[in-house]
């Protein structure tokens, strides 16, 4: 029997792009027909454009779409999550539509696969297609998480990827709401390796990562990994204290010894008020980071809301 191999990918806005990915992935596909059955799960986040109406009319002629839709925008970890959890194949590829992860990698990544590795992550070994500001906010994002977590991120990984159905069972159980797929891809273990390719350049539309979501993301990365943060504001608190305990004894010693010279001090008494309010502001809204996660958890809300799922039975 052949295996069967689910792939997903998440649409938001899209519509410039699906045909042209379309026809350039299942070129691909097709010629791995004779060895593989493929499952297309391609997941509507919300698009308020074309992008459901492309997808039905594609799979009324290709019974291997299978398109999720879901109820609104839940964000691209969310679509990547309600593909996974959808997913019935012995193995499960996830990409991006825009063409940036090439197509021509998933063969390979299929013999890696029947070699035996479970989890087969896409390296960009360049970015000559990005910007500037891109390549250097990515490689500071690196550093940092990987400082601070003890999972450590292998750089320039994205979502392009391959999971064997048993670390597929593995990821899904973990429940979190703040998701960083590319993390947990990694935390989950099993056997492991990359390839490495050249990322392309968009084909058509704009990215859907401004700059606001990228922050977003790296933030929730860094959260979700590391507890650090939290102890760095316990040491700068010691250390607060520490020079506390040195100003009020230098405080006491003049006005008990020295006390003709002790000045009105404004200058020392400000500084000190605006130094500490500083840190400490700094410090809450480090725990209310972690607070809203707490907060997010409790709720423990869906992660995403299916509007329909649509399967052409042919
Ligand atoms: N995407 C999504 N929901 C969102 C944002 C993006 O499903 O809220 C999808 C998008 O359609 C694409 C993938 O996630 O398939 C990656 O987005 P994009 O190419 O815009 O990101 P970039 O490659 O610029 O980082
Ligand atoms: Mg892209």
């Amino acid at each position: 029997m052949k295996k069967k191999i689910s792939i997903v990918i998440p649409f938001y806005n899209e519509e410039e792009v699906i045909n042209h990915s379309y026809n350039e992935i299942t070129k691909y596909l097709n010629q791995l027909e004779n060895q593989y059955n493929f499952e297309i799960i391609c997941v509507n986040d919300g698009s308020k454009d074309k992008t459901l109406k492309f997808l039905l009319e594609l799979s009324e002629n290709d019974p291997r779409l299978k398109i999720i839709d879901l109820s609104r925008n839940f964000g691209h970890e969310m679509a990547i999550l309600a593909g996974l959890e959808n997913a019935t194949g012995d193995a499960v590829i996830t990409m991006d539509c825009d063409l940036q992860d090439p197509p021509s990698l998933i063969s390979e990544m299929l013999k890696l696969w029947e070699e035996g590795y479970e989890v087969i992550h896409a390296k960009r070994s360049k970015r000559k297609t990005d910007s500037f500001f891109k390549k250097i906010s990515a490689k500071l994002f690196y550093k940092i998480f990987n400082r601070l977590s003890s999972t450590q991120m292998p750089e320039n990984v994205a979502n392009f990827r391959l999971l064997d159905k048993s670390a597929l069972d593995a990821l899904l159980r973990f429940k979190e709401h703040k998701r960083y797929y590319r993390g947990l891809s990694v935390l989950i273990g099993f056997k492991q390796t990359f390839i490495e390719h050249e990322r392309n350049e968009r084909v058509a539309g704009k990215t859907k990562y401004p700059l606001k979501k990228m922050l977003r993301l790296a933030t929730d990365a860094i959260l979700a990994f590391s507890s650090i943060p939290l102890q760095i504001i316990t040491q700068i608190g010691i250390l607060i204290s520490f020079f506390s305990f040195l100003g009020i004894t230098y405080a006491l010693i003049v006005k008990l010894f020295f006390s003709e010279y002790a000045v009105p001090g404004w200058a020392f008494t400000t500084i000190a008020i605006f130094f500490l309010g500083g840190i400490q502001i700094l410090i809450m809204s480090i725990i209310g980071m972690y607070i809203e996660r707490i907060y997010t958890e409790v709720l423990n809300r869906p992660h995403y809301i299916i509007r329909a799922i649509y399967e052409n039975k042919k």
